[in-house]
């Protein structure tokens, strides 16, 4: 038993040393050109990055489980990144094998007239998930110190009274925000925030292929091309996002974008190990609890028509009985098959 601990403990050291790189150490000040490549690949091929990714999301798949049926966490995934960086592929790779019905997903536009009539965490407030979920924010309230910099109409259309307008906006939103954040993991709410860096080169190369490819012509707007005229200003905004709101309760982690499959591989790394720090359990069934269950085991055997098995489910995986599953303790076993098959193979710079 000692032994199998220990295998989890060095797996998720391997799992820490793969996703340092990308992590922004709280306090930090981020310079992205200079801090971060785009094209980073941590030394992966491209056909290892797709074995792990597939790794990646079968522990995801085994520990949402074990999330949902626990429902004392929450998880928020926050993904931010510029246009093409891959947010809805990464989305739709990364979470391709979980139970839907554990999961969000919101976008986040434009907001509307009723969203500008309040305070401007609101709308994000709105949309959390709720404990035992996953919760995918696609653009999130880092828009707000993000778009809304580089763009300050957007700031003159909030209506903020004067007294919330004055000196250092972003300052006070960063602090805003990291507060809130703070709030949410105290009360059980774990924050994933997945930065995915793009390459303006490769932004380039895959507008082109946008506008080339008919399939692909609706991925394109015209609203791509005028932010991407902004670029710097949102190299500044997003390294001083980084550099203000990377902190212990919810570090940021700045994933390289140039190369999709590893920019998936990478955020499911993220994800799988925040999961594993949680550590969700199946819950346990009390002596109580163990007692009724026998006695409805009993009376439903009891109801076997003639010649029919009185348990026909008795060898499947879940027909161990209920006094099979019952220790000296009175106690659930651990759900060591899950536990150990969630933790067997992870992600490794190697
Ligand atoms: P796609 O990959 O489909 O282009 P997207 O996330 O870019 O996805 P769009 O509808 O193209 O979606 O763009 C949404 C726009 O809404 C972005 O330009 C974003 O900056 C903007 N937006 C999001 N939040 C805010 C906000 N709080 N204030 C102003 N604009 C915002
Ligand atoms: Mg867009």
């Amino acid at each position: 038993m000692a032994g199998a601990a220990n295998l989890d403990v060095t797996r998720r050291k391997r799992l820490e040393r793969f996703i340092a790189p990308f992590r922004v150490k709280p306090g930090s000040k981020v310079v992205l050109s200079r801090d971060f490549d785009p094209a980073f690949k941590a030394g992966v091929k491209k056909k290892e990055g797709v074995a792990l990714l597939a790794e990646g999301v079968r522990l995801l798949s085994e520990y949402q489980a074990r999330l949902a049926a626990q429902d004392t966490w929450g998880v928020l995934v926050v993904l931010q990144a510029l246009d093409a960086a891959g947010k809805d592929g990464t989305i739709r790779h990364v979470m391709s094998g979980v139970n839907p019905q554990g999961v969000s997903v919101h976008s986040f536009k434009v907001p509307s007239a009723e969203e500008r009539d309040h305070d401007y965490l609101w709308r994000y407030a709105q949309r959390l998930p709720a404990r035992g979920e996953i919760g995918i924010f696609n653009r999130s309230h880092y828009e707000e110190v993000l778009v809304v910099r580089v763009h300050p109409e957007n700031l003159e259309r909030q209506r903020l009274p004067p007294a919330a307008n004055q000196g250092d906006v972003w300052k006070r939103r960063y602090r805003e925000i990291n507060e809130w954040e703070h709030y949410l993991t105290d009360n059980g709410f774990r924050i994933v925030k997945l930065f995915l860096n793009l390459s303006r080169e490769e932004q380039r190369a895959r507008f082109l292929r946008r506008i080339d490819l008919p399939d692909h012509n609706w991925k394109f707007s015209d609203a791509d091309i005028r932010e991407r005229a902004r670029w710097d200003d949102y190299q500044v905004a997003f390294s001083q996002a980084l550099s203000h709101t990377s902190t212990k309760w919810a570090p940021w982690y700045v994933i390289p974008a140039d190369r999709k499959w590893f920019a998936r591989v990478g955020a499911a790394a993220v994800l799988v190990h925040t999961l594993m720090q949680i550590d969700p359990r199946f819950p346990t069934v009390t002596r109580r609890q163990r007692q009724a269950l026998r006695e409805a085991k009993q009376a439903l055997e009891a109801q076997a028509p003639d010649g029919a098995p009185a348990n026909g489910h008795k060898h499947s995986r879940h027909g161990a009985s209920a006094d099979e599953e019952q220790r000296s303790d009175g106690s659930a076993p651990p759900r060591a098959g899950a536990k150990r098959r969630a933790s067997e193979e992870l992600p490794s710079a190697s």
